[in-house]
């Protein structure tokens, strides 16, 4: 924490201490000589928060075991690297620990045994923060963590699993209620728990976790088994954060601060009536979903090489195809029945509210806040052209950290580039479906809004909601804790709620003297020059046209995130950051007066101490593309180190912009060729936000481009 830069520490091996912890060979034989354990009896609580988690521990059943690739991928040999992959994949998904170990005979349950399954993966998940007794949430929670966290469990078994089918080998994910193995027996083994009796415990956690399993047929180097050690392993090196792991100190931060409140002291950022930026609410038309570029992309408004790259842009690294089956499985289950009658104690929209940033925090969210939802932030038509007409009232808006570690070991539009927005679209998933699942069961309509089927646009519920500024990537707004390096989800609901007020952390004037995402990304998509006012913002319009043919084009990567990656924002701004970046993002949030002075500095700096290169020691991945559900050796890698020398000219860039006269109609299912000369031009007609304002308040009408050709009635 007294670094300058961020830390080494290799993601794989995860964020405690785990390996300065003695082990014991012995273990091994006391443990495969055990007797062979009956099969837990498993008895499900009737209890709301329970009966949410089961649903979605269901929907991730069938997903226990895929059918292997036709092909083995081109792994190495080398059983060590094998084991960083798969640990910095469990770390990944955010597993608390993870461990591995050969699969013992006995450790089978009778008749379960798979044929071939010589090795286990075993992965502890701890319970969250537990809120306060007053908090409402806290009686939702009670007796039934270990079936919530299971949740979490199950998922990341699940895609660890159909990561190893994709490389070719056979896997099978276990978990509470439906395994096949004694997986304590398997903890102790894998190196993560010992005994306390015959009950397992962790040197760091102690009992709060819950634990699952893949058994796979996918050889990698085993742990040996922890040492019993009867003395606390938390002493003044884990206080400070020795080796890089998460410190005592900042997880005793955390836990002193309310359950509801989160992390990141969001608390203390400025808060302002309006959003930073101008929204007029009545020019923001309504849009439909088959206006999204990429939408259009599949349906052949960009071209015919665009469509066959359609299902696989995001997808083509096997770690994402894992994640890529919960992100489907859940789509299904989005909407569901709302119980007759409203539950107890839940008609007071304070205590809502606090009870439900609590649980969005205790599964898994990183920054809540809450808003109404404007009209204008629903879209006009689904995919498929029905209308959609408003029916809730609030949007509970979560973000999602991307994984801080994965994204220091990365270049932003290398090959696990994909599959990192689609982890945290997936947990953006779950979590808001679970959410909205036990609020319907007490009687108030929600629904879970995800990348994949969401009914409101993302980012204007961010600004109002109190979480984001808009930023100059345009597309997305950032936190001032976590910069751009989130993806969102959104709950909506009529459960009677308490709005935030949207904030005013000084971005806009960050982003004016600093460049860095416009430099730095590939294909000069976002713009060098200032604000536009288009569809009603005011905003850094940039070329989402040319962004998303990267991103389904990219051949030496899958998808692209590089303008999160490089951003000075994205940083570890917790205890456990570096010194210089916990004073500068301090002086960033209180310290506005500075913003013009230290804002280019600030930008110099990062450059200077070169953040934005990838970290070599944190990647983990193997570079693999899928092709026809095949692994081959990818054929290049973008893992480029920033370019600070690079020229930029805001007068010379060309950005292509498709203002809402221009969209593709509702019901248009058929290629609604985009035509980029025309785009190119519309640009000179956008105002600028000083214009826009005095017509405005000359009451005059919005510009003729930013009016749909159609009406949203139809
Ligand atoms: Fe540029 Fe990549 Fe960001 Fe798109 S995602 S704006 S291509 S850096
Ligand atoms: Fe703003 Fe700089 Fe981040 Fe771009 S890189 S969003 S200009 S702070």
């Amino acid at each position: 924490m007294f670094t300058l830069t961020n830390n080494k520490r290799p993601t794989h091996l995860g964020l405690y201490p785990l390996e300065t912890l003695s082990r014991d060979e012995n273990i091994i034989s006391v443990e495969t000589e055990r007797a062979q354990q009956p099969s837990a009896a498993w008895k499900p609580s009737p209890k709301s928060l329970a009966r949410a988690a089961a649903r979605y521990k269901n929907i991730f059943s069938p997903l226990r075991q895929r059918e292997p690739a036709r092909q083995k991928a081109p792994v190495p040999d080398d059983l060590p690297r094998r084991s960083i992959d798969i640990k910095g994949c469990a770390y990944f998904l955010d597993t608390s620990h993870v461990g591995i170990c050969s699969m013992p005979e006995n450790a089978w349950y009778d008749g379960m045994k798979v044929s071939g399954h010589s090795h286990a993966i075993v992965m502890l998940v701890e319970f969250g923060r537990y809120p306060e007794d007053d908090n409402l949430s806290a009686q939702w929670l009670e007796g039934v963590e270990q079936e919530v966290v299971t949740v979490r469990a199950a998922e990341i078994a699940a895609i660890t699993s159909g990561y190893i089918a994709q490389l070719g080998y056979s896997a099978r994910a276990h978990w509470l209620g439906e395994t096949d193995v004694d997986m304590d027996r398997l903890g102790v083994l894998a190196g993560l728990t010992t005994r306390d009796g015959v009950t397992p415990i962790n040197p760091f956690v102690g009992r709060r976790f819950v634990l699952a399993v893949v058994t796979t047929d996918y050889a990698m180097a085993i742990d040996t088994p922890l040492k019993h050690i009867h003395r606390s392993v938390k002493g003044i090196g884990y206080f400070f954060g020795k080796k890089g792991v998460v410190s005592g100190l900042e997880r005793w931060r955390r836990n002193r601060r309310r359950s509801d409140l989160g992390i990141f002291p969001m608390e203390t950022v400025k808060r302002v009536e309006k959003p930073t930026t101008l929204i007029f609410d009545e020019e923001v038309p309504r849009i439909p979903q088959r206006a999204l570029f990429y939408y259009r992309a599949e349906l052949g408004d960009l071209g015919d090489k665009m469509i066959k790259e359609r299902w696989r842009w995001s997808y083509k690294h096997p770690v994402a195809q894992g994640v890529l089956g919960i992100l489907r499985a859940m789509v299904p289950h989005q909407d569901g029945e709302v119980a007759a009658d409203i539950a107890p104690n839940t008609e007071d929209a304070e205590a809502n509210s606090k009870a439900i940033k609590s649980l969005s925090y205790y599964l898994g969210s990183s920054v809540t806040g809450i808003c109404k939802i404007p009209e204008y932030a629903w879209y006009s038509h689904r995919q498929d052209g029905s209308r959609t007409d408003p029916y809730n009232k609030y949007a509970v808006v979560m973000l999602i950290d991307q994984g801080q570690s994965t994204f220091d070991g990365a270049s932003g539009h290398d090959w696990i580039s994909g599959s990192q927005s689609m982890r945290s679209y997936m947990r953006g998933g779950e979590i808001a479906g679970v959410m909205a699942t036990h609020i319907r069961q007490m009687g108030h309509a929600a629904r879970p809004q995800t990348n994949v089927d969401s009914d409101v646009v993302q980012v204007p519920l961010t600004l109002l909601a109190g979480l984001t500024e808009q930023s100059r990537i345009g597309e997305s707004a950032l936190n001032p804790y976590l910069g751009p390096r989130f993806k969102t989800v959104i709950l909506t609901t009529d459960l009677p709620l308490v709005v935030d007020k949207p904030i005013d952390f000084g971005l806009q004037k960050f982003c004016d003297s600093c460049l860095k995402c416009a430099r730095e990304c590939p294909v000069n998509a976002i713009p060098y020059g200032e604000k536009v006012m288009f569809n009603g913002y005011e905003t850094w319009k940039p070329d989402s046209e040319r962004c998303t043919r990267y991103r389904f084009m990219n051949d030496k990567g899958s998808a692209c995130g590089r303008c999160i990656k490089t951003c000075p924002l994205n940083k570890n701004v917790t205890l456990d950051g570096p010194l210089l970046v916990q004073i500068g993002s301090w002086l960033g949030v209180h310290a506005m007066w500075l913003k013009p002075v230290m804002a280019p500095f600030a930008a110099w700096l990062d450059d200077k101490l070169g953040n934005g290169n990838p970290v070599p020691s944190k990647k983990w991945w193997l570079d693999l593309e899928i092709i026809d559900d095949v692994c081959y050796p990818a054929r290049g890698v973008n893992y480029e180190k920033i370019n600070p020398n690079r020229k930029i000219n805001a007068k010379l860039q060309k950005i292509a912009v498709y203002p809402a006269s221009t969209l593709p109609p509702p019901t248009e299912l058929n290629p609604f060729i985009a035509d980029r000369k025309s785009a190119y031009a519309m640009w000179n007609e956008l105002e600028k936000p000083a214009e826009a304002l005095a017509r405005h308040e000359r009451r005059e009408p919005a510009p003729a481009h930013s009016k749909l050709q159609w009406s949203t009635e139809g």
